[in-house]
């Protein structure tokens, strides 16, 4: 028996349309309010800042929505990712499951955030739109869209959280590489930047800051749109490329996941992944435990509270229900940026109120732990976002162990490492420290949720 088991599909087997999980929901998802209003948004709302094609995926109740053949093009140069059996880890942990995962790291920016990207640059071209703006944390989703501007022929600029930026040199370098201007956030470039940059000049930024400033500036300029890489109905709906492939690839297995991890930031990977084998158990398939993990520095899941907030610092995005810490919380700076949001998707929030999801939290030295242990069996460094979900599959194959049972377990590896080894090096050089959020902060940005009369 081979150690490395890998399961490809052929570039003709590319899905040829998304997933929309609102088909299959048993309950639907709470309206979206304008800010000012609080009144159900309409998609002219949202014409400001996105093109109406990805307006209309945003709010559409078909199961399908076609992906066009220029984006299956670009698609082709590393889709379908590659599915693993994790054999040699399977025989370190000593573990009866089965231990599956699924690779995004192979596209050109290293994580999933291309799939999204590559779509978004396309529409927004269709729609004339020369300018892109967006915001970064770790650098993957600006580095991301970068690679799509490029591809499709139009200028992005990318705020980037602060500490990122100075933490981040190559994730910066590569955006430059693309051809997309970086700059810091909070910057002095628009007035939510300014006002933060008042109060505190050496503010660290956060992507609620950023994502203000960004579509402060899609917001004031008729051919500048904005674009998000995470959250927003689309941008999941975009990842479940991953989970269709995967329900594919595991035909070919002879299993079926017991299990499902992903890693939540915003939520989108996790999405990906999962949304398509739930859609199935909606419909009548197997019942999946489907887990989302995350830091326990940025607890939005598990600690978060179900309820209307902004997505942004300054209050210009619309009220979406979620789970959140509140639009102020800046959490500790601990190296999955990625994983730094206030605010979690409100599909993915959704599901775990529905009892369909439910959410672990780890310490950033556990993640590293199981970062390190899976590339020591598997070959792969992990993106440190990605190692929560690498923790949260080790952890189920080591409870399969100590109960005697075989589960099949499948979690996303989101993304790969090669940009975050400072990371690492932190790691081993034992400052990695287990930051806690501030208690008072996060319940004084609770105190400060917007108050909102939830429409019946
Ligand atoms: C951005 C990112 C995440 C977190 O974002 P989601 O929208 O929750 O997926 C996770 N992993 C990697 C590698 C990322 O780049």
């Amino acid at each position: 028996m081979t150690d490395t088991v890998k399961y490809v599909l052929d570039e003709s087997r590319i899905p040829r349309a998304w997933y929309n999980l609102q088909a299959d929901l048993p309950k639907p998802l709470p309206p979206v309010l304008h800010p000012g209003t609080k009144q159900p948004v309409g998609p002219d709302d949202l014409a400001p800042l996105f093109p109406m094609e990805l307006i209309l995926q945003e709010v559409t109740q078909e199961r399908e929505v076609p992906i066009p053949e220029p984006v299956r093009d670009v698609y082709r140069q590393w889709r379908p990712s590659p599915l693993f059996r994790a054999r040699r880890l399977e025989k370190v942990l000593q573990t009866p499951a089965h231990i599956y995962y699924k690779y995004e790291g192979v596209s050109p920016a290293g994580s999933h955030k291309p799939n999204t990207a590559v779509p978004q640059a396309f529409y927004n071209r269709e729609a004339g739109v020369r300018k892109l703006v967006t915001e970064t944390g770790a650098g993957q989703w600006g580095s991301s869209l970068a690679f799509a501007g490029a591809l499709f022929g139009i200028d992005v600029q990318v705020f980037m959280v602060r500490v990122s930026y100075d933490q981040k040199p190559y994730r910066r370098a590569l955006m430059e590489t693309y051809g997309a201007k970086c700059v810091a956030s909070p910057s002095n470039l628009t007035n939510a930047g300014r006002a933060i940059l008042a109060q505190r000049p050496d503010h660290p930024g956060s992507l609620g800051i950023a994502i203000s400033e960004a579509v402060e500036i899609a917001a004031q300029n008729d051919h500048i749109k904005y674009a998000l890489g995470s959250v927003l109905n689309h941008v999941l709906l975009h990842q479940t490329i991953v989970g269709q492939e995967a329900i594919e690839q595991f035909a070919m297995t002879g299993d079926y996941p017991d299990v499902i991890v992903g890693c939540t930031g915003g939520g989108s990977n996790f999405a990906g992944l999962a949304f398509p084998f739930i859609g199935a158990q909606l419909r009548g398939g197997k019942k999946i435990d489907v887990i989302a993990t995350e830091p326990t520095a940025c607890p939005t899941l598990t600690r978060g509270r179900y309820a209307y907030d902004f997505g942004d610092t300054a209050h210009l995005t619309p009220l979406t229900k979620m789970h959140t810490l509140g639009s102020t919380f800046t959490p500790p700076g601990f190296h999955a940026g990625g994983l730094r949001y206030h605010g979690m998707a409100p599909l993915v929030s959704h599901l775990q109120e529905l009892g369909l999801s439910r959410s672990l939290a780890y310490t950033q030295s556990r993640v590293f732990d199981a970062g390190v242990q899976f590339a020591r069996a598997e070959g792969i460094v992990p993106a440190p976002e990605a190692n929560h979900a690498v923790r949260g599959a080790i952890d189920e194959a080591i409870r399969c162990r100590e109960e005697g049972v075989s589960r099949t377990i499948l979690f996303n590896l989101s993304g790969h490492g090669h940009f975050d080894m400072q990371a690492y090096i932190d790691y081993f050089g034992g400052k990695l420290k287990d930051l806690a959020y501030d208690e008072a902060e996060l319940a004084s940005a609770l105190a400060g949720l917007p108050s909102v009369a939830e429409p019946a």
